[in-house]
């Protein structure tokens, strides 16, 4: 399972694979697959367990993406191959783990990882001397300039193994497998709409009335916000020392309290540039609590716009709403699948939004019957067949476009798959307020049961009834929840959950 985080820090997913074996060759089609998968994109950086055939893989397949290994496992995996060493001396941890995270200089490493082994009698030791070899991937001074949302350790992917088990069981078949893997994604996302509605809907306490935190708490997530705050109070407890100034470029060294290490901020006047040697900006998209010191005394009272990154805003997905071209793959039928999701997303947000507030809604339903009438006219002109084959049917009309935002799931197949009956009810996991909204709806769609078969979009003609303002965002996240059934092949097998 592919794994990541969202603007509320909770786990998302982005992929999952079904895998034979763990060779290189199958990581490499993994990787190879998903990259079709997220069109072409590629992630920055890649956190996983110390297993040989995937790092190879890697290296092959996305050599410019930062491939770090879990710490939670290098300790693991220390307190297996040293568990003496950890017994005999109490400080041994300590030491391993100031190796692992505290170092800002590659010098200052070295040096400390040296001492390390000689004062513990560890110089040539097998396991070490191995584990030196890949330094680049787990000391923290060769990751401090990479992204990675802050996150070191595979825990978030470990959760998510765990909770699937609550999903799925052994004895299923694959297509059953699916089925109820899909659960586990629509509740992942409905858990993002419910952090996002109470995001929208309150403020973030503030431990002090000061106007930077009022800053974020406008612009961040009530998480990230969190995280924010608690860097701030740490920069109340630092000693700040100025050191040097050229220019408008200032330098200061900060002090954490009760440490006896130094972080070195630079400052530029003109722009608030501000750099922290320890580089958790970088790494974690955060200011640090040593460069909110610096701000604060430069008397700068909001958060500089280019430390705000927009994956951890409240509007991030508002800010969205554009056309995405880099994405398009060459065939005809796809191109027109993900056209779809992305509009589908975006009604989505759009509906979770408006739907709280009548002039929002007023304004939506406005804009929405300008553009009905407009992709009518646009429709009606365009002389491609390509596109009128597919989805013409629905197309056509306005009213009729109306019961293509109101069809929910099981309107995009996959070719060549047979249509199994839904299994509803199986589980004992306790459905969420979206699966008991849209149960009653359900149950009229399968007796609009269509063709056991297909080979391109089928949307159902059957009419719609036309639903009040308060089923609308449900119906519009049912539309969004787009499954898809899959083929018993490999290549097959991943699906797209999200898009990176
Ligand atoms: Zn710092």
């Amino acid at each position: 399972m592919f794994v990541g985080v969202n603007h509320h820090k909770q786990t998302i997913i982005f992929g999952a694979a079904l895998l034979y074996d763990e060779t290189i060759q199958t990581f490499t089609w993994l990787f190879d697959t998903f990259v079709k998968a997220m069109s072409g994109k590629k992630p920055k950086s890649i956190l996983t367990d110390q297993d040989a055939a995937m790092s190879t893989a890697l290296a092959l397949k996305w050599p410019e993406t930062s491939h770090r290994l879990c710490i939670w496992h290098i300790y693991q995996n220390a307190a297996k191959h040293l568990s003496g060493v950890f017994e005999k001396f109490k400080d041994f941890s300590k030491d391993f783990s100031s190796c692992i995270y505290d170092y800002e200089d590659e010098g200052d490493f070295l040096n400390a990882w040296n001492s390390m082994l000689e004062k513990y009698t560890l110089v040539g030791n097998d396991w070490l001397s191995r584990l030196f070899k890949i330094r680049e991937k787990w000391a923290l001074v060769y990751g401090r300039q990479t992204f990675c949302a802050d996150i070191t350790t595979t825990q978030r992917s470990e959760s998510m193994n765990s909770c699937i088990k609550k999903y799925v069981s052994y004895k299923y078949d694959l297509l059953r497998f699916f089925q109820h893997f899909q659960r586990l994604v629509e509740d992942r996302r409905y858990e993002e709409l419910k952090a996002e509605f109470k995001a929208s809907q309150s403020s973030p306490t503030l431990s002090f009335p000061v106007e930077i935190l009022k800053h974020a708490a406008n612009v961040y997530t009530p998480k990230v916000f969190k995280v924010f705050q608690d860097e701030l109070c740490k920069a109340y407890d630092c000693a700040l020392h100025f050191n040097d100034e050229m220019g408008t470029i200032s330098k200061y060294e900060v002090i954490p309290y009760g440490k006896n290490w130094k972080h070195t901020v630079t400052f530029d006047s003109t722009n608030n540039v501000t750099l922290c040697s320890c580089k958790k900006f970088e790494f974690a998209g955060i200011l640090c609590a040593h460069a909110l010191k610096v701000l604060s005394t430069r008397n700068v009272k909001s958060i500089p716009a280019q430390y705000i990154l927009k994956r951890w805003t409240k509007n991030v997905k508002a800010m969205s709403a554009k056309i995405n071209s880099s994405s398009s793959t060459n065939d005809p039928k796809l191109e027109i699948v993900r056209r779809y999701r992305e509009l589908c997303r975006l009604h989505t947000q759009l509906a979770t939004r408006a739907a709280g507030c009548g002039k929002a809604y007023e304004i939506v339903i406005q804009q929405l019957n300008q553009t009905f009438y407009e992709v009518d006219a646009c429709l009606k002109e365009k002389s491609s067949q390509e596109t009128f084959e597919v989805i013409s049917p629905v197309m056509n009309s306005r009213s009729e476009l109306n019961e293509c935002i109101n069809v929910d799931d099981d309107i995009i197949k996959v070719r060549g798959i047979k249509i199994k009956e839904r299994v509803v009810g199986s589980s004992k996991r306790p459905k969420n307020a979206l699966e008991k909204l849209t149960k009653k709806r359900r149950t009229r769609k399968t007796e609009l049961q269509h063709s056991s078969s297909v080979d391109s979009i089928c949307v159902p003609t059957t009419k719609v009834v036309p639903t009040p303002l308060s089923e609308f965002s449900q119906e519009l996240v049912a539309v969004n929840n787009l499954s898809m059934e899959f083929p018993v092949s490999m290549v097959n097998l991943l699906q797209v959950l999200h898009c990176i």
